[in-house]
């Protein structure tokens, strides 16, 4: 709801609340059997437009307004603002000639530019015609691409430019039918126009578009004839009904559901959300089918001349398609479609679509080459398979990745496993148990078994209790407290730097060391560890964080871990 809308509401209701103006307080039937008017605005869009139409919606009132193109796309919202509450547009040329001066050609043109601007904000239907001056023949007649419409009160609004005088023209020559003629680029117009409304609506006076009032007294508009009024010769149809609730469709395409939204109402415009909000007429304006791409609450309303609809309200659910299975041989991916769907891939790290090839029968992966996969059906997924150099097959691990490498090599090697089929969970932080196991794994002692550890929160027969159990009695880990090990505690960059330095030591392991300055966060480091982060960082193991900062207490990835791991595997054997 927009702030305005917002304010109108809260006065609105106040009104009501009071109860005391009949003009708010009449309901809508007893308007409906009365007296019909149809207000009308040419020259705009101007300077005083939004404040009319502030004041049309507070009075729930619909005019119509005739448009100068030239004028439209400086003030498009206001126009299509006019669309949204109801309004109707029409043409009132390009450039505000007379029209009877020009030739068939450049009336056309005039015409056309006006009318390709009104579809932009009211969509492709007939756009009635006043001619500048209300000056027409008969070329600007077969040119009009719509009724002509003039008018019965000619409230002379230009000339006067007095409020008052507006409005005595509009109370004192309106009648049951009236076209009234007033322009909207005068303040006093504005100002004359709503208070003659005020009046006019006490006397029983329903304001309604021009195509309103021709259809509830029985007329069906002509191209190029014209009108200037609609009185009441008997013919009195009711108001529009208010307008079904707006069905749907839906179909299964490449991405998700299409929904199809229609409604039975004729002349209804649909709105539409998909994120649970309420729709209203500041909502997504239905335009043609659009696909979701996941489960939605689905909201539609339609709105006609009668006003708001009733409301479509659904949840559409879209199950993603299960992605096939995979494995990987003799540099040949082999997959598995569930059933029910179709896989398309590429082979060249771009997003497959459905437009890719479709899957047969195994394909040649290069070593190191991204594979997408996507199956398609009530919705679909994209499946990134990656394959290590050493023919693990990774859902998780892109092959352009910076960790890529050091992954294969810690799974090759068993430093780390995955997490599941196919999975490796780069992003993951390692908890403390998580690296002492990896160390242990690629330690020389990873086959000999140690006195269990005296931590009492590492328990016995735990996945990680053998290799805390080596590096407590290799001095390697002195825990977080004398009894407490901390195993499901994330690692620290600082506590890596202590653990990986002593198991170092233990081994006999030494690389050289290159003098680096100092990071700018020093202080933050804890004392125990200083040494050991210089160690580590002087040996080209681990590094700052960007910006000259170390970092310490930050935690670390399993992509990191597998990095810093695999680094010093390989820098140990090739010193
Ligand atoms: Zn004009």
């Amino acid at each position: 709801m927009k702030n305005y809308q917002k304010v109108i509401a809260v006065l609105m209701c106040c009104v009501l609340a009071v109860g005391l103006i009949p003009v708010m307080a009449a309901p809508a039937t007893q308007a409906t059997s009365g007296k019909l008017v149809a207000i009308t605005f040419d020259d705009g869009p101007g300077a005083y437009t939004e404040q009319l139409l502030d004041g049309l919606a507070a009075r729930g009132a619909k005019a119509t307004f005739f448009l100068v193109g030239n004028r439209i796309s400086s003030r498009l919202s206001t126009v299509q603002r006019m669309v949204r509450e109801g309004h109707q547009i029409g043409n009132h040329s390009y450039s505000h000639p007379d029209l009877t001066t020009l030739s068939s050609a450049s009336v056309s043109t005039e015409l056309t530019r006006t009318r390709q601007l009104l579809v932009q904000a009211g969509g492709s239907q007939t756009y009635a015609l006043r001619p500048p001056y209300g000056s027409h023949n008969a070329t600007v007649r077969s040119n009009a691409g719509g009724p002509v419409i003039l008018w019965s009160v000619d409230t002379l609004d230009w000339q006067s430019r007095n409020a008052n005088a507006v409005y005595n023209k509009i109370i004192n020559e309106t009648r049951d039918g009236s076209i009234v003629l007033l322009h909207d680029i005068y303040s006093t117009s504005v100002q004359g126009a709503l208070r003659g409304i005020d009046t006019l609506k006490q006397q029983g006076y329903e304001f309604v578009t021009v195509n309103e009032l021709l259809r509830r007294r029985g007329i069906t508009p002509q191209n190029g004839q014209v009108y200037t009024c609609a009185y009441n010769k008997g013919i009195n149809l009711p108001a529009a009904d208010a307008a079904k609730a707006p069905t749907y469709t839906t179909k299964n395409v490449f991405g998700g559901k299409q929904i199809t939204l229609s409604c039975a109402t004729q002349g209804a415009t649909i709105y539409y959300t998909t994120d649970g909000s309420a729709p209203d007429e500041s909502s997504t304006r239905y335009r043609g089918a659009f696909v979701l791409g996941q489960t939605a609450r689905l909201r539609a309303v339609a709105y006609t001349a009668a006003g708001r609809g009733a409301e479509l309200d659904v949840t559409l659910t879209l199950s993603k398609s299960p992605a096939p299975t995979a494995s990987y041989a003799n540099g040949m991916i082999t997959l598995t479609a569930a059933k029910g769907t179709v896989l398309y891939y590429t082979t060249d790290t771009t997003v497959p679509t459905d437009k890719s090839a479709c899957y047969k029968s195994p394909v040649k992966v290069n070593k190191r080459l991204n594979v997408l996969v996507t199956a398609s059906g009530m919705a679909d997924r994209i499946v990134n398979y990656t394959v290590t150099k050493y023919g693990d097959l990774l859902t998780d691990v892109p092959a352009g990745a910076w960790y890529y490498e050091a992954v294969g090599e810690a799974m090759h090697r068993g430093i780390m496993k995955g997490t599941g089929k196919q999975l490796f969970d780069p992003e993951g932080q390692v908890t403390r148990a998580m690296f002492v196991t990896a160390l242990y794994r690629m330690s020389p002692d990873a086959d000999n078994t140690f006195a269990a550890p005296t931590f009492t929160d590492v328990p016995k027969n735990t996945w990680y209790t053998d290799a805390v159990a080596w590096a407590q009695a290799k001095g390697i880990v002195k825990g977080m407290t004398k009894t407490q090990y901390q195993p499901d505690g994330d690692i620290t960059r600082e506590q890596m730097c202590a653990i990986l330095h002593r198991y170092m030591k233990v081994y006999g392991h030494t690389l050289p060391r290159t003098k680096r300055p100092a990071f700018k966060d020093a202080a933050d480091i804890a004392g125990w560890a200083k040494k050991d982060v210089s160690a580590m960082y002087e040996m080209g193991l681990i590094n700052g964080m960007g910006g000259g900062v170390f970092a310490p207490a930050a935690g670390a990835t399993r992509a990191q871990c597998a990095k810093l791991l695999v680094d010093l595997t390989l820098k140990i054997e090739t010193v």
